[in-house]
């Protein structure tokens, strides 16, 4: 008989450990895993997927404003339902959750509704029933979780991405501390709900990291949507007030507000969980030091997804669990490729890039040509309003590849999707000007883009 009662334990029940579980054990493998908050991990439950839905409950307003342009009348001004959105966004990520858990009951993986922490390479305790269970490998996959910061006087009293979902009451006034993905999502979101929002971030613009160009059009576009945006100001403290909450900032000025949301980025979910008793090794903000094989530097503790932080996306997340549960227990021999990642931002419009900014093509390449578009979607001529989209092509001058596609505007995670493919084809400037275009769209315009915006050469430089 083995010395193991199973031959992975995962924990952390999200993307990336459900796939890893229910692929190891379709090659035979005897599985459990252990999830103490809700099956579907936080892009389900708290995350990219409730995210989503309220991107779409925020849209109803440009929508209902635009439907009047195309003739549309509306007898009542249409009122939005805070509670009921709530309501039925949970019945959702509820039933989500419910199909996770019934596919890994299908793939006869055991659950356990509990924590779990490491005791050693290959022991795990189950905290609620104390039971000790030896494993063969062990996979980390708890996560990340929201970091409150700046550690300010009062910061207890703000919220996280965790509790937005569920506020009992709609935040009329709404700070929200951040310039990431989280911060202009929600701003974004709020604001069309109807919502006054102050964005307060350090810098002296939104989305650090992503092409200039789409940060300036967001934070054209954000303005736009009446986000009181204040670059270089952060909260100094947060007082508690009958009727909300009071912030100081470092600009001197006070606010007040009925909720703060920060969204300064997330940390590697690993306190507590035995990792050092194991031996396992994490950088200095807490993540699972992984090799190109998701494997530590202890042989049977593994780890995927955000709390490796690396690309903390959930398609890698269940990219890397998958490819994990092949290696060990299906016998293949692959690993992870990360380039070109699709991303999106779901602001209104969107952000969708893929592949690298001007800015990190100026840095590899010794010539890279931009072409750059602008223009205001065909629904604005009638509608009005001033939305413009943004599309931008990074291309080497050498080779003719095409590096990179930035897009502001609606669609733009959708079209980012299919670039992906062509990029990681390979696919030339010339190879989008040979494509015939669909009209009319506004992604014909990718194929379209005659005239060379800029080109970048190292001896400029
Ligand atoms: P981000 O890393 O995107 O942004 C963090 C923000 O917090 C930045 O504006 C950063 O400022 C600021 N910040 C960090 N530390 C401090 C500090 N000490 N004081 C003040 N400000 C600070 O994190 P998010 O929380 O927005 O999102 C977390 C992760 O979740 C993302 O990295 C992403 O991978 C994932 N995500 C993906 C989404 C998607 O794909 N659509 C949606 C939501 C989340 P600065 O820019 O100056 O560093």
């Amino acid at each position: 008989m083995s010395e193991f009662e199973t031959d992975l334990f995962v924990i952390g029940a999200g993307s990336g450990g459900v796939r890893a579980a229910r692929i190891a054990s379709g090659y035979g493998a005897k599985v459990m895993i252990a999830e103490e908050f809700r099956i579907g991990g936080t892009c389900v439950i708290r995350g990219c997927v409730p995210k989503k839905l309220y991107v779409y409950a925020s849209r109803f307003a440009d929508d209902f404003a635009d439907a009047q342009g195309f003739g549309w009348r509306f007898t009542h001004r249409p009122e939005f339902d805070w509670p009921k959105l709530v309501a039925a966004k949970e019945g959702e990520i509820s039933r989500l959750s419910r199909i996770y858990e019934a596919n890994l009951l299908k793939s006869s993986v055991d659950i356990f509704q509990e924590r779990a922490e490491i005791l050693g390479p290959h022991e795990v305790r189950l905290m609620q029933s104390g039971r000790v269970v030896a494993a063969r490998h062990i996979l980390v996959a708890t996560g990340a979780s929201p970091q409150m910061l700046p550690t300010i006087p009062g910061v207890e009293h703000a919220i996280s991405s965790n509790e937005i979902f569920d506020l009992p009451k709609f935040p009329r006034r709404l700070a929200v501390v951040g310039g990431g993905y989280i911060a202009v999502e929600f701003a974004s979101i709020f604001a069309r709900l109807g919502a006054h929002v102050t964005l307060l971030f350090r810098a002296d613009n939104v989305l650090r990291g992503f092409d200039e160009t789409l940060r300036d059009g967001l934070r054209d576009a954000l303005a736009e949507a009446e986000v009181d945006q204040r670059f270089g100001v952060l909260p100094t403290e947060i007082v508690k007030t009958d009727d909300g909450f009071d912030l100081g900032l470092t600009d001197h000025s006070r606010l007040h507000v009925d909720q703060v949301l920060i969204a300064t980025g997330r940390a590697p979910h690993t306190k507590g969980l035995g990792l050092e008793k194991a031996g396992v090794e994490m950088d200095d903000i807490g993540a699972i030091k992984v090799d190109a094989r998701n494997t530590t530097n202890v042989p049977s503790i593994h780890a995927v997804g955000d709390v490796t932080n690396r690309v903390n996306l959930t398609p890698v997340a269940i990219r890397e669990g998958h490819f994990f549960a092949d290696r060990m227990f299906g016998g293949a021999d692959k690993e992870v490729d990360y380039d070109f990642i699709p991303s999106a931002v779901f602001t209104t419009p969107e952000i969708g890039t893929v592949g690298l900014t001007e800015a990190e093509a100026r840095k590899s390449r010794d010539c890279v040509d931009i072409y750059q578009t602008s223009f205001r979607p065909m629904k604005t001529t009638i509608a009005g309003g001033n939305e413009k989209v943004i599309m931008k092509l990074v291309v080497c001058g050498e080779s003719d590849q095409v590096l990179g596609v930035h897009i502001l505007g609606e669609s733009a995670g959708e079209m980012a999707q299919l670039l992906a493919i062509s990029l990681r084809l390979g696919a030339t400037k010339a190879d989008f000007d040979a494509t015939m275009a669909l009209h009319p769209s506004a992604a014909e315009e990718l194929v379209t883009l005659r005239n060379r915006t800029a080109r970048h050469t190292r001896d400029e430089e």
